[in-house]
C-alpha cells in the first residue's frame, strides 16, 4: 500500500483506500454480477478512460462468459436550451435483446448515466445496469437505479486505480483523497 502523501500537480493527497480494499470490493461485486448474470451471456460497456483499471479487475473475477466493449462519453456546450451535450462515441454493437451493464468509474452528481441510459434504452436492449466503483451520495442530482456499487465514498475528489487528476494518477494502484 503506498502509505505516504502524494503530490500531482498543485494538489497533496493524502491514502484513501488501499489496493487491498479495493480487490475485496470489487471482488464482491463480481460475485454478484456472475451469480446474477449466469446464463445470460451479459455485455459490459466499460466507460472510459476512468474506468480502465475497475473494469479490469471486475472482469477478469467474471466466472460467466460476458462480452466486453468500450465507449467514450464526449460533453460539449449545446446550442440548445438542454446546455451540456452528450455523445457517446465507440459503441458499434447491436445491443438489441442483450443484457448491458455500463461499467462506470465514479457517479458524482449522475449526470453522465442520466444522459448515457437513454441513449442505450434507446437501442433496445433486454435490460441496462450500472457497476460503479465509487458512489457519491451526498452529491446525487440525477435520479438512478444503481444496483451494483461497489464502494460508497463522501463528496471528496479522489484520484488513483484509473482515476485521475488533470491526466496524472491513474497508474496509482491505491486510492488517495484530496487534503
Ligand atoms: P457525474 O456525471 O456523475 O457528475 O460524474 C462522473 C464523472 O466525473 C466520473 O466518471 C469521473 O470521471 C468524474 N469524477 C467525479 N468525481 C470524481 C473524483 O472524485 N475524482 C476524479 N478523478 N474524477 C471524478
Amino acid at each position: 500500500m503506498g502509505q505516504s502523501h502524494v503530490t500531482i500537480h498543485d494538489k497533496v493527497f493524502r491514502p484513501y483506500l488501499p489496493a487491498a480494499a479495493l480487490d475485496e470490493a470489487v471482488s464482491a461485486l463480481a460475485a454478484r454480477l456472475s451469480a446474477d448474470y449466469a446464463g445470460r451471456e451479459p455485455l459490459f460497456v466499460v466507460v472510459l478512460t476512468g474506468a480502465f483499471m475497475f473494469a479490469s479487475d471486475l472482469l477478469k473475477r467474471m466466472t460467466e462468459p460476458c462480452e466486453i466493449v468500450f465507449i467514450r462519453v464526449a460533453s460539449y456546450e449545446g446550442t440548445d436550451s438542454t446546455g451540456v451535450v452528450q455523445e457517446v462515441l465507440g459503441l458499434r454493437e447491436n445491443i438489441r435483446g442483450r443484457h448491458i451493464i455500463i461499467i462506470e468509474d465514479i457517479v458524482d452528481t449522475g449526470t453522465t448515466m442520466h444522459h448515457l441510459l437513454p441513449t442505450l434504452l434507446a437501442k433496445g436492449p433486454a435490460s441496462v445496469e450500472i457497476a460503479t466503483l465509487f458512489y457519491k451520495p451526498a452529491s446525487l442530482r440525477h435520479e438512478l437505479d444503481l444496483r451494483y456499487v461497489a464502494l460508497e465514498i463522501p463528496n471528496d475528489f479522489v484520484v488513483g486505480y484509473g482515476l485521475d487528476y488533470d491526466g496524472l494518477g491513474r497508474n496509482l494502484p491505491d486510492v488517495y483523497v484530496a487534503v
